[in-house]
C-alpha cells in the first residue's frame, strides 16, 4: 500500500491525474447510462446499444490508462509500441463488451456480478498490455501482490457497479453505479502503477520507428475523449428524444385515462392502487390523495362502513386475489345497498397485480328492467301479458301441492267491441283499465291476473283442495263485479263478462292444454247466453270441432246456393188482410236437411259471412216480392254486422233496382244492437235508406236495452213486439203491461205495432183489445216456402175475433 501511495505522490503529475479521473468518471457515467439503455430494449436495438456501450466503456478505460501513464513520470522520456497500444484498446473494448453482454443476458441471479468481474478482468488485460507498450530505457519489474490486489479492485468494483446498475433505474443508483465503475478503473490503474519497480538501463535501445511519441499519444487520447464526448452527445440526444416521446405518451395516456367513461385502477400484487383515473375517484367517492397506495381490502371495508358495499370485504378481496393469482380475467356486478350497480372487469397482469375497469351500469340496468317489464306486461293495464301469464301458470303447476288443483279462468267481455266502436277507443281503453282494476280486487295476491289480448283476460288461481268451489265462487264474484255499472267520462256503461274455467290436473297438466280447455269452456259460456261461467267438460272439444266444420260448410253453402227463403205473412188487424211477408232464411243442408236460422245466423255473424248471406236474402226477397200478384210488403231482417259494412245502402238500392220492386214495399227490420254501435254512422245509413222510401222496423222490441231513447233517435215506421211477451200474455201481468206500453207508444208516435209469435186466439183477442195493429204467428201461418206465397195470399182470411 505504501508503495502505491508513494508512487501516486512522488511519481505522478497531479494535473494529469485529475484529468484522468475526470475522463474516467465521464466515461463511466456514459457506460452506465448506455447499459441502462441497452437493458430497456430488445433484439437488434439492444445489440446496437451494447456495442456503443462496449466502445464507450473500453475507450474510457483505455483513455484513463494512457492519461494516467502520461501523468506518470519515472524521469525518463518514453515511447509507446503502436501494435500493443492498439491491442490494449481492442482488449478493453472487447472484454468490456463481453462482460456487459453477460450482465444483460440476465441468465442467473449472478449475471451482473459475473459480467462485472469479466469487465474487471478486461480492465486488467488492457492495463498490462498497455504497460507492455511502454518503451523505457530501463527494466520494469512487478510486485506480484500489488498486481493481484489491482486485479481484485477492478473485479470487485466493476461487479458492484453492475449490480447497482441492474437493480434500480433512478438518478441515485445511476450515479452510484457510475462512481463504482470509475472506481474499478481508477483503483485498478493506480494500484497497478504502484506495482512497478523500475530499474534504468541505458543499454536498452529504443526503436523510434514503431514507437508512438507522448505527443502522438496525447492526440490519440484527445481523439478518444472527443469520441467519448460524441457518444455522450448521441446518448443525451436519444435520451432526450425518448424522454420527450415518453412525456408525449404519458400525456396521451393521461388524456385517454381521464376521458374514459369507465373508472380504471391498476392494483399491484398486494392489492394496492398503483394507477387510477379521475372517474375511479368519483365512483369511489374519494379523493386521489386518499386513494393513492390504498389497499383494496381497506377500501372495501371503508365502503362497507359507509353503507356503499353490501358484501363481505374479506371474502370479496380473497376472491379477487384468487382470480388474479390464477391469472383468470373476471367480470363481476357489484350492487350497492343504495341501488347503484357497477360492472367490474379484472384483468390480471404478468408479475402479479391486475387492472380493473369500473362501469356504472345503474341506468343501463334500469332500462333493462324496464324493457323486461314491457316485454312481460300489457302497456294499457300494466297487467302481465300472455307470455308472463303462461310462465306464471307453468310455475304454479310446477309448485302445486299434491292433491291440490290449479284453476285457469279465461275471461271475455261481452259486446266490448260495440262499446269500442260506438264510443271510441279512449273510452274503450278506460273501460279496460277499470275492468283490470276490478279483476285485481276480486283475486288474491297469490293469483295471477293477466290481459291476454283485446278484451280477453286470464286468471291463474293457485291450488286449494276444494278448487272447484273456489274457482266457481271466484268466477261468480268476477261476473258480479265486472257486470256492475261503470261511469267513464260521463258515460254510464254496463258490460258483461263470460268466463271459461279449466282445472289442473283434471283437465290437463300442461299450460297449453289448460288454456285451450278454458277457452272451450268460455265458448260454451258465451253460447249459453254470456254473462256467466262454465267449467270445461270433455266433449266441448268435439263441439268446437263441429262448429269449425259448420263454418266451412257455411262458406260452401253460399257457393252451392243451399240457402232458401221462407215467408211468413203479416196480417193487418183492421182490414183483416195480409199486408206483407217477413223473409226468413233457411239453409237446405244436403245431409242435415232444413236448418233454422237460429242454428247458423250467430256463427255467420261472428265470421262475417252474414254480409254475403244477408245480401243474397235481400236480393232474393226483392225479386220474389216483385213477382207477387198483390202489392204487399216484404220485410227483410238486417243483422248489426251488415251495418258495419259501408256497402249496405248501395246493396239495398241495387237489390231494388234489379228487381224493380218499389222501395215502399221493402221493410228492413233492425234490432236495438244495431243502434248500439257507432250510432252517428248507423243513423246516417238509416236516414239514407228511409229517404230512399224504404221502411224501417224496430224488431224484437223489449228484449234488449229497450231504451225509449232508441225509438226517439230515429223515426221508425214500425215496432215489433217480441214473441216472448206475446207468449206470456195470458199468464204474466208484466208482459201485458209491456204490450200495453208498446202499443200505446206506437199509437202516440203514429206508427204501427206488430205482435210476433201469435199462437192462440186468446193472445189475438188481447192484442186486438190493446190496439195492436198487426199480427204474425203460427195461428195464421208458419213461415212457408216462396212457392206457397200465392196460396197464402189467395186463402181467405178467417180470423175469429
Ligand atoms: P225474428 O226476426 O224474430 O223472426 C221471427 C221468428 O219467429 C222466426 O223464426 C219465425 O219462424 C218465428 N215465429 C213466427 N211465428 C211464430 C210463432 O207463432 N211461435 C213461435 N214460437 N215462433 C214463431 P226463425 O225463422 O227461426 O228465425 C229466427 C231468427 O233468425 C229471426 O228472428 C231473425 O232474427 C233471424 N233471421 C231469420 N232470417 C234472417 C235473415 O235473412 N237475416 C238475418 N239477419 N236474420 C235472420
Ligand atoms: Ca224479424
Ligand atoms: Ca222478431
Amino acid at each position: 500500500m505504501f508503495q502505491v501511495l508513494t508512487c501516486l505522490r512522488v511519481e505522478h503529475d497531479w494535473r494529469l491525474v485529475v484529468l484522468a479521473c475526470a475522463v474516467c468518471v465521464m466515461a463511466s457515467a456514459v457506460a452506465i447510462s448506455l447499459f441502462r439503455r441497452a437493458r430497456a430494449t430488445q433484439g437488434r436495438t439492444r445489440i446496437f446499444w451494447l456495442g456503443l456501450d462496449a466502445a464507450a466503456g473500453g475507450y474510457g478505460i483505455w483513455a484513463t490508462h494512457f492519461i494516467g501513464i502520461l501523468a506518470y513520470d519515472p524521469g525518463i522520456g518514453a515511447g509507446y509500441d503502436l501494435g500493443l497500444t492498439i491491442s490494449s484498446l481492442i482488449f478493453a473494448t472487447v472484454i468490456t463488451g463481453f462482460g456487459l453482454g453477460i450482465a444483460l443476458g440476465n441468465f442467473s441471479r449472478w449475471s451482473a456480478v459475473i459480467g462485472g468481474a469479466v469487465i474487471g478482468v478486461g480492465i486488467a488485460a488492457m492495463h498490462y498490455t498497455g504497460m507492455m507498450a511502454l518503451e523505457l530505457p530501463g527494466r520494469i519489474a512487478w510486485s506480484v501482490d500489488i498486481v493481484l490486489a489491482s486485479l481484485a479492485f477492478g473485479v470487485a468494483f466493476a461487479g458492484l457497479a453492475l449490480i447497482v446498475a441492474a437493480r434500480r433505474d433512478d438518478i441515485v443508483s445511476t450515479l452510484t453505479a457510475a462512481v463504482l465503475f470509475a472506481a474499478a478503473i481508477l483503483s485498478h490503474h493506480f494500484t497497478a502503477m504502484g506495482a512497478i519497480v523500475f530499474t534504468p538501463d541505458p543499454t536498452r535501445v529504443i526503436d523510434d520507428g514503431v514507437l508512438l511519441s507522448p505527443t502522438a499519444l496525447s492526440l490519440i487520447v484527445a481523439g478518444a475523449a472527443a469520441i467519448l464526448l460524441g457518444i455522450c452527445l448521441v446518448v443525451a440526444v436519444s435520451d432526450r428524444r425518448s424522454k420527450d416521446k415518453l412525456r408525449q405518451q404519458k400525456i396521451l395516456l393521461d388524456t385517454a385515462l381521464e376521458n374514459m367513461s369507465q373508472g380504471l385502477c391498476m392494483y399491484d400484487a398486494q392489492g394496492r392502487t398503483a394507477l387510477f383515473n379521475e372517474r375511479y375517484c368519483q365512483m369511489m367517492g374519494l379523493s386521489a390523495a386518499a386513494l393513492r397506495g390504498q389497499s383494496l381490502l381497506d377500501l372495501l371495508k371503508q365502503r362497507k362502513a359507509a353503507g356503499e358495499f353490501a358484501g363481505d370485504p374479506e371474502e370479496f378481496f380473497a376472491n379477487v386475489m384468487a382470480d388474479v393469482r390464477a391469472g383468470k380475467p373476471s367480470t363481476k356486478i357489484v350492487e350497492s345497498p343504495t341501488g347503484r350497480s357497477l360492472r367490474v372487469m379484472e384483468q390480471p397482469m404478468q408479475g402479479g397485480g391486475w387492472v380493473a375497469t369500473f362501469e356504472d351500469i345503474t341506468e343501463w340496468r334500469k332500462v333493462q328492467a324496464q324493457i323486461s317489464h314491457m316485454a312481460h306486461h300489457d302497456a294499457l293495464t300494466d297487467l302481465p301479458n300472455r307470455t308472463l301469464f303462461r310462465e306464471q301458470l307453468e310455475q304454479a303447476l310446477r309448485h302445486a301441492k299434491r292433491d291440490y288443483q290449479t284453476a285457469v279462468l279465461f275471461l271475455d267481455l261481452d259486446h266490448f267491441k260495440d262499446i269500442n266502436d260506438s264510443l271510441g277507443h279512449p273510452i274503450g281503453d278506460s273501460l279496460l283499465k277499470e275492468v283490470a282494476a276490478r279483476l285485481l280486487s276480486c283475486t288474491r295476491e297469490s293469483d295471477t291476473v293477466a290481459r291476454l289480448g283485446g278484451d280477453e283476460f286470464g286468471v291463474v288461481q293457485v291450488g286449494t283442495e276444494s278448487q272447484t268451489t273456489e274457482a266457481s265462487s271466484l268466477a261468480d264474484r268476477i261476473v258480479d263485479v265486472i257486470g256492475a255499472p261503470y261511469s267513464i267520462q260521463g258515460h254510464q256503461l254496463i258490460i258483461g263478462v263470460s268466463v271459461g274455467i279449466s282445472l289442473a290436473p283434471a283437465d290437463g297438466s300442461d299450460p297449453d292444454q289448460l288454456l285451450k280447455n278454458a277457452d272451450l269452456a268460455l265458448y260454451r259460456a258465451k253460447s249459453d247466453g254470456r254473462g256467466t261461467y262454465r267449467f270445461f267438460e270433455t266433449g266441448m272439444d268435439a263441439r268446437a270441432q263441429a262448429r269449425r266444420l259448420l263454418e266451412l260448410e257455411l262458406r260452401a253453402a253460399l257457393l252451392r246456393s243451399e240457402f232458401g227463403i221462407y215467408y211468413q205473412p203479416i196480417h193487418d188487424l183492421k182490414i183483416n188482410q195480409i199486408i206483407g211477408f217477413e223473409a226468413l232464411v233457411r239453409w237446405n243442408h244436403p245431409l242435415r236437411g232444413l236448418i233454422e236460422p237460429g242454428n247458423f245466423i250467430p256463427l255467420a255473424e261472428e265470421t262475417g259471412l252474414i254480409v254475403p248471406i244477408g245480401d243474397w236474402v235481400l236480393r232474393r226477397a226483392c225479386m220474389d216480392a216483385a213477382g207477387w200478384s198483390q202489392n204487399v210488403c216484404v220485410a227483410v231482417n238486417l243483422s248489426p254486422a251488415q251495418f258495419k259494412n259501408p256497402g249496405l245502402v248501395s246493396a239495398v238500392v241495387s237489390a231494388l233496382k234489379e228487381s224493380g220492386l218499389a222501395p215502399s214495399r221493402l221493410e228492413l227490420e233492425i234490432t236495438e244492437t244495431v243502434l248500439l254501435q257507432n250510432s252517428a254512422v248507423t243513423l246516417d245509413t238509416l236516414h239514407k235508406l228511409r229517404d230512399f222510401g224504404v221502411r224501417i222496423s224496430m224488431d224484437d222490441f223489449g228484449t234488449g236495452y229497450s231504451s225509449l231513447s232508441y225509438l226517439r233517435s230515429f223515426p221508425f215506421d214500425k215496432i215489433k213486439i217480441d214473441r216472448s211477451f206475446v207468449h206470456e200474455l195470458g199468464s204474466r201481468d208484466d208482459s201485458m203491461a209491456i204490450v200495453r206500453a208498446v202499443t200505446g207508444l206506437g199509437k202516440s208516435l203514429g206508427i204501427s205495432t206488430t205482435a210476433e209469435g201469435v199462437e192462440t186466439k186468446e193472445q189475438l183477442a188481447l192484442l186486438r183489445s190493446e190496439g195492436c195493429t198487426e199480427v204474425q204467428g203460427y195461428l195464421f201461418n208458419p213461415p212457408r216456402p216462396a212457392s206457397e206465397v200465392e196460396a197464402m195470399l189467395s186463402k181467405e182470411l178467417r180470423i175469429v175475433a
